[in-house]
């Protein structure tokens, strides 16, 4: 679940990361496409059908260079296009949906004990109680099991069960929530 969670977040965030490698994808699976649909409708054989677009791209620039024209201007057109490419990128670039609901909102006391969590994929995900004095991490306790231990201050806490984290999560996303309508808070 989580690694499928893991695979879905990076190929979302694929085109806007390698921006090039998707063009190429696009163009080779679309020549792919074009050349299945020649073979059915002109009963070509399939190499032929594959290289019909790169033939027609070649032919073309064959043309352009039989043209008069110097080649400077040719390159000044690509670098041109190239940078218009680039421009448009960077300006369709947005900050990515990925950025949890308030980032650094990441530890808060629920009914008296203190929690802390990450987020993944603006999920709360690994809450778990922390040290209300130290903000340590604690381990359970040896000896009964039912509790948590602070090993760095001897500190004991209750540890919640499944009802009580869900209660505690839930108050957290509600706060998170709040803070995202209202940063300044
Ligand atoms: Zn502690």
């Amino acid at each position: 679940m989580r690694a499928k969670r893991k695979m879905w977040g990076k190929i979302k965030v694929f085109p806007q990361k390698h921006p090039l490698a998707l063009s190429l994808l696009l163009g080779v699976v679309g020549n792919l496409v074009w050349s299945i649909i020649q073979i059915g409708l002109n009963k070509v054989n399939f190499f032929e059908a594959f290289w019909q677009v790169p033939n027609a791209v070649f032919s073309f620039v064959v043309y352009l260079l039989t043209l008069n024209v110097p080649v400077w201007s040719v390159l000044l057109v690509i670098a041109v296009v190239i940078l218009l490419f680039w421009f448009y990128i960077k300006i369709t670039d947005k900050p990515q949906k990925n950025e949890p609901p308030y980032k650094d909102y990441l530890t808060d006391f629920y009914k008296g004990q203190k929690y802390r969590w990450r987020y993944y994929d603006n999920v709360i995900e690994r809450l778990r109680p922390v040290c209300n004095e130290c903000d340590g991490e604690l381990a359970p306790d040896s000896l009964s099991g039912y509790n948590l231990i602070c090993p760095n201050c001897d500190k004991q806490y209750r540890k919640p069960d499944v009802a009580e984290l869900n209660l505690a999560m839930t108050y957290f996303i509600n706060k998170a929530n709040k803070k995202l309508k209202s940063p300044s808070k």
